[in-house]
């Protein structure tokens, strides 16, 4: 599939909500991670048989991807209430040692669940982590400004 490329970690999270905006009956799922000076992200199939409630990303595309890049963080979206990790989603998270960044179409807001035992590059993670935090602040302060 498609693979984004951007410098910058903004766009790339952009990138994230517009690809999880793009589909709103069913969830989507991929991959984010940095290859020298940019960030790659990759929208995956999602393989469940109810994707509406649930994504399961193809083991072999998490494989062919890591030959590749440097991997960050899985994403998927929710189409039904909030960005808060699932059990399934924390419990796949911690399996896999990957931080899993969901995006909520109802919130428009993400959220990370980082693991306990981590496979990444906890600073490329924490840079993620911090973006998201700077975005939401800006949305609300352009709220308020608005009011
Ligand atoms: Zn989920």
């Amino acid at each position: 599939m498609e693979i984004y490329k951007t410098k910058q970690i903004k766009r790339a999270i952009d990138k994230i909500s517009e690809i999880s905006e793009s589909k709103v009956s069913q969830e989507v799922c991929g991959l984010l991670g940095k290859k020298k000076d940019y960030y790659v992200i990759q929208e995956c199939i999602n393989i469940s048989e109810t994707p509406r409630d649930q994504f399961v990303l193809d083991p072999i595309q998490y494989v062919l991807f890591k030959n590749e890049y440097e991997p960050i963080a899985l994403f998927h979206s929710h189409i039904v209430g909030d960005e808060s990790p699932s059990d399934y989603d924390i419990l796949m998270s911690e399996n896999s040692c990957l931080p899993f960044m969901i995006y909520a179409l109802n919130t428009k807001a993400f959220y990370i669940h980082v693991p306990k035992n981590l496979d990444v590059d906890i600073e490329l993670v924490k840079k993620t982590q911090y973006k998201i935090e700077e975005n939401k602040h800006d949305k609300y302060k352009n709220i308020r400004n608005n009011v």
